[in-house]
């Protein structure tokens, strides 16, 4: 079964450092705080396709630089992740669950 889904709320607790962490994806896992509803499932299969696309590493490398850029205008970690264009690609389409069926490839391009 492929993406392999865990519930541990104990793992995403441990993330939370930045952000309060409801749900991460950690090729090829996704590690949610509790049972995911289909929208929050397929926004992390959308993190998942991001991933395989950047080898893994130059996703969370990129990541974790949108997110310190970001950080530097706005000094506000929220709004920060809000701003890293893989969460936007996300959040625009993981109520789409045919989204990523028709998924055009760096398609996170676009929110930059
Ligand atoms: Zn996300």
């Amino acid at each position: 079964m492929f993406p392999i889904v865990i519930v541990s709320p104990v793992f995403t607790k441990l993330v939370s450092i930045f952000i309060d962490v409801y749900a991460i994806t950690l090729f090829p896992f996704i590690i949610s705080k509790e049972e995911m509803d289909e929208n929050t499932l397929n926004h992390e299969k959308i993190h998942i396709a991001q991933q395989k696309e950047l080898f893994v590493v130059f996703f969370y490398l990129l990541y974790a630089y949108y997110f310190i850029e970001s950080y530097y205008f706005f000094r506000d970690t929220h709004t920060s992740y809000m701003m890293i264009p893989f969460e936007r690609e996300a959040y625009e389409y993981d109520n789409d669950l045919e989204y990523l069926a028709k998924r055009k490839r760096f398609k996170w391009l676009d929110f930059r």
